[in-house]
């Protein structure tokens, strides 16, 4: 326990110093790997023929739907894991119990991670996600409770409530499973965590709150974890140290723009940070569906005007059938895109639903919302730029249209929201000068 206390202070030094240097984790090999971890990152990139042909310009897509847990999330799910680790803040085969609040690729992310390490997860989500979000976190053994979307400033909000009871952990013992077969196995401790032991994230780590030397039971005891994808800086180390060098292997420094939306922001600025940080002329273009006050912040400066603040500011939540991104608050994540951001694209729900539509068509290509709200942006850049050929433009294909059945892939859904499946939206734009 010497050494995790070390590393602490050397954490925090490094912090302190800005001088912090994320550590590489293992990714994707093409040899035998290490169990599901072994099955992330390392994703191709897809040339999306049809956009390319039709601009003369190459449209590349991170297919981040290939890793196991079927989204970009895996990444940020396992650093997240590891470094609370390396910090001492979880410890495998304790009866640790891993809560996060999410929308649900983050969720997956984690319950299958944590199903490897053997963590407990409970996800807190809003009640009006895709249900095949909630039965993938139930048949992978997640704990999951829904609640009414909210406000960030309500206590209920899921992912206040997330926080909350992480910290409850050990003195709640009401903790429902969904199925208690496939709970890692608890070793024979009261789950009952001491005042000395702050339930906390690597994002807020109190250091000064515990001294682990002193904890002699400090390794082995159970403990509620808050992973905090919003907040937390593994997030954003899994982009700058993964996805952000990959895809410059793999154009071998030949992009120009890399476009991507925002939920957290881990990806647009840890991806943004790490292609800017290698050439300076890159272009990082925001991708942000209606209703976020995203677009609004980078274009002016804040995020709502006086109109819009009405019914958006309210709720804190942006109304839209694109899950995972756009978002009306800012996050730590967010704040480490800002500077690094140069333009954003506004994009409604009907052009993000006519472009997966026409990348089934053109391209055999079965896309979730986000990464369709993607590809409309890196159109709408390559048009406003004005380039024809010579450029190469990379973004996310964050999941796969099987995540959305229930929503976003169902017509009736989409007819009773009154959005429109008109593929006709995307020849146009195509076309428009
Ligand atoms: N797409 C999907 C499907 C997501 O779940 C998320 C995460 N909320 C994102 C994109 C956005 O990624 P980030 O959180 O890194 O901004």
């Amino acid at each position: 326990s010497t050494s995790i206390a070390l590393y602490y202070q050397q954490r925090k030094r490094e912090r302190i110093s800005k001088k912090f240097t994320p550590r590489p984790i293992e990714l994707r090999s093409d040899e035998v790997v290490s169990g599901v971890t072994g099955l992330i990152g390392n994703t191709p990139l897809v040339r999306i023929s049809s956009l390319s042909n039709a601009l003369g310009v190459e449209i590349l897509g991170k297919a981040e739907f290939l890793n196991p847990g079927g989204s970009v999330k895996d990444r940020v799910a396992l650093r997240m894991i590891e470094d609370a680790e390396q910090m001492g803040l979880l410890r495998p085969n304790t009866g640790s119990r891993i809560f996060e609040g999410t929308v649900g690729s983050t969720g997956i992310s984690i319950a299958t991670i944590a199903r490897a390490r053997g963590y407990d997860t409970t996800i807190i989500m809003p009640d009006d996600v895709a249900e095949e979000k909630v039965k993938a976190l139930l048949a992978l053994g997640a704990s999951v409770e829904r609640v009414r979307p909210a406000s960030i400033v309500d206590k209920k909000q899921y992912v206040n409530l997330a926080r909350q009871r992480a910290s409850k952990f050990g003195k709640l013992d009401n903790i429902e499973e969904s199925d208690p077969s496939l709970n890692a196995e608890r070793p024979n401790i009261l789950p009952s965590v001491s005042s000395s032991v702050v339930v906390t994230t690597t994002s807020h780590v109190n250091f000064d709150a515990f001294d682990l030397r002193d904890d002699e039971d400090f390794l082995t005891k159970p403990r509620g974890y808050f992973a905090d994808q919003f907040e937390n800086r593994s997030n954003f180390d899994a982009h700058f140290v993964g996805t952000g060098p990959e895809i410059w292997r793999q154009t071998s420094g030949q992009v120009d723009a890399f476009v991507s939306g925002a939920g957290t922001g881990g990806t647009i600025a840890g991806v943004g940070q790490y292609l800017k940080s290698v050439n300076e002329d890159l272009v990082v273009a925001l991708s942000d569906p209606d209703g976020s006050g995203l677009y609004n912040k980078v274009k002016h400066g804040v995020m709502f005007d006086r109109k819009e603040s009405e019914g958006t500011k309210r709720r804190h939540q942006v109304d839209t059938v694109v899950e995972g991104i756009g978002i009306n608050r800012l996050t730590n994540n967010i704040e480490l895109a800002l500077p690094i951001v140069d333009d954003a694209f506004r994009i409604s729900d009907a052009e993000a639903v006519a472009m997966s539509r026409y990348l089934v068509k053109h391209d055999g290509l079965f896309l979730g919302s986000s990464s369709a709200c993607n590809l409309v942006a890196c159109v709408k850049l390559v048009k406003k730029l004005g380039w024809t050929e010579n450029k190469t433009v990379v973004t996310i294909l964050c999941d796969s249209g099987n995540r959305h059945y229930s929503k976003y892939r169902n017509n009736e859904y989409l007819r009773n929201a009154q959005i429109p499946v008109d593929i006709s939206i995307i020849e146009d734009l195509l076309r428009s000068p």
